[in-house]
């Protein structure tokens, strides 16, 4: 009798692991965090080892937890942190070098040398990404540049290139399996996003030898069977973090939208069998689908999002906790006239500026703490607003309304005024681990513990339903204020002496 299906959340800065049941329950949850490796100002590490440890000790415990054996478990899914590249030995299965993170801007030069050659076009046009050392290609090409006899052995065909994904299939499988999916391959700015292989002249490009790579599936299938929990359990679900989490919300259609508000905000959108090339620096990536057919959406992302919530915490000590950032935010009417943008470290789409700085403006001598924490709150509504135009304008699609999952989405205060400013319904669901859900459904459909899409849908919850109420006009104010406020924080760098 199966019961459960297993999520592996393979997350930036922990690993964890959720038995779900039919209904889309979390049944048990185990989290540990692992160590964040900084060996130098912008580089980030993880060492692949523990990553594989971790994620396999909270799965066991996961399972113990509620006394679940194998054979009570329908499937395995896998969603992970995105871009994260490792680089292993095809032999021995051990990693060559730590795996290089997503954050890490080891790689920033080479891109822009790439730029400067002309070449983002060509990579926008094949890979749908704007080039960014974000993704793994120039991850890889360091490390094969820079480990000693790196690139003898690659050229030999003995080492193996993965996203985290492939890395944990790999040892799942003990070495049988090298496999990753669309959505995790659409992010390594080495993947023909439109004709779904990886390219030739992208891999010349960078340096990276074709034997090295995972073979690329669709996100719900067979990828592999797994012993290592006591029977064999088969992994039949996969994809990167984000798009996991708008699956888990049942983003299934053009035009479904999720906006996530962690540290950072997510806002993706289903753009259905149509592949659309932002003009405004969006990214055109690969969504998660059960079955053959092969969906795109479109993504982007706010840098600073909850960070800013924790930055009046930490740094400011204007609360105590971030959910205290409601109380003072319904103290007040409205912020008093101040805006806040917080273009920590410069402002993505669809403004792309990277030299941009946080700015307040509107302070007056009548401007209390109250006002200042509603204006930091307000900013990540009024950053996603600016997603959400450029998203409707591009896609030509009218979002109905927008799914809400992370950290923040929990601030009443927020999501009322982000409905108000966006004019859009907002509907918050009631398990917000969308991450893990979207990958048991993968998983979870492509086994048939769960029948259909509709049976998914019929799990899906709602929390709270918020509905704008703002009058139209008081609403273009506040969005040209904000407009204003934005050219105050690129001015301000862009008059540098
Ligand atoms: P991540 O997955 O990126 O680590 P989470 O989804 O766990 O992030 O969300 C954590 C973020 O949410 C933090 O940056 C925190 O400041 C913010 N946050 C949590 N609760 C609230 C709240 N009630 N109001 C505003 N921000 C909040």
């Amino acid at each position: 009798m199966k019961r459960y299906v297993i999520a592996m959340d393979q997350g930036t800065t922990s690993s964890r692991a959720i038995l779900f049941d039919r209904q889309g329950r979390v049944v048990s949850m185990v989290q540990r965090e692992f160590k964040q490796i900084f060996p130098k100002p912008g580089w980030v590490e993880h060492d692949p080892m523990e990553i594989w440890s971790t994620q396999m000790g909270v799965t066991m415990e996961a399972m113990q937890k509620v006394d679940a054996r194998a054979d009570e478990i329908a499937a395995i899914g896998i969603t992970n942190q995105r871009e994260t590249t490792v680089v292993w030995d095809a032999d021995t299965g051990r990693p060559v070098y730590n795996a290089i993170v997503w954050q890490c801007r080891r790689t920033a030069d080479a891109i822009e040398e790439l730029k400067s050659r002309g070449y983002s076009e060509t990579i926008r046009k094949i890979t749908g990404l704007v080039p960014d050392a974000y993704f793994s290609a120039s991850k890889i090409a360091w490390i094969l540049d820079h480990v000693p006899g790196a690139r003898e052995k690659a050229l030999q065909g003995r080492l193996r290139f993965g996203t985290v994904d492939a890395w944990l299939i790999w040892n799942l499988t003990d070495g049988r399996v090298h496999a990753t999916d669309f959505t995790n391959a659409s992010r390594t700015m080495l993947f023909d996003i439109h004709n779904l292989r990886w390219d030739e002249k992208l891999l010349d490009l960078f340096g990276v030898p074709a034997s090295m790579l995972p073979q690329v599936k669709p996100s719900g299938g067979l990828f592999g069977t797994t012993d290592k929990f006591g029977g064999d359990i088969p992994v039949t679900g996969v994809a990167g973090d984000q798009q996991a989490a708008l699956f888990g919300q049942c983003g299934f259609e053009a035009g479904d939208v999720k906006s996530t508000y962690g540290t950072g905000g997510f806002l993706l959108m289903n753009t259905g069998e149509r592949a659309v090339c932002s003009q405004q620096g969006l990214l055109t990536t690969i969504a998660a689908t059960d079955g053959s057919r092969v969906q795109y959406a479109l993504e982007g992302s706010v840098f600073v999002a909850g960070a800013a919530i924790q930055w009046l915490r930490d740094e400011m000590r204007m609360l105590r906790s971030t959910p205290q950032s409601e109380e003072y935010c319904t103290a007040v009417p409205d912020t008093n006239g101040v805006y806040v943008v917080p273009a920590f470290s410069g402002l993505g789409a669809p403004y792309w500026n990277q030299y941009a700085r946080g700015t307040i403006v509107g302070l007056t001598r009548g401007v209390s703490k109250e006002h200042f924490v509603r204006a930091t709150v307000e900013s990540l509504a009024y950053q996603t607003n600016d997603l959400i135009a450029a998203m409707q304008q591009e896609a030509g699609l009218h979002i109905q309304t927008l799914k809400v999952d992370g950290g923040a989405s929990a601030n009443n205060f927020l999501m009322q005024f982000q409905a108000d400013i966006a004019g859009l319904t907002i509907e918050r669901p009631r398990c917000v681990e969308t991450t893990a859900l979207g990958a048991a459904y993968l998983a979870g459909l492509a086994v048939g513990y769960w029948k259909d899409q509709n049976e998914i849908r019929a799990n899906w919850q709602r929390d709270r339903i918020f509905t704008p109420g703002l009058p139209a006009e008081q609403r273009s104010r506040l969005l040209a204020g904000w407009r204003r406020a934005v050219r105050c924080a690129t001015a301000w760098a862009s008059e540098e002496e």
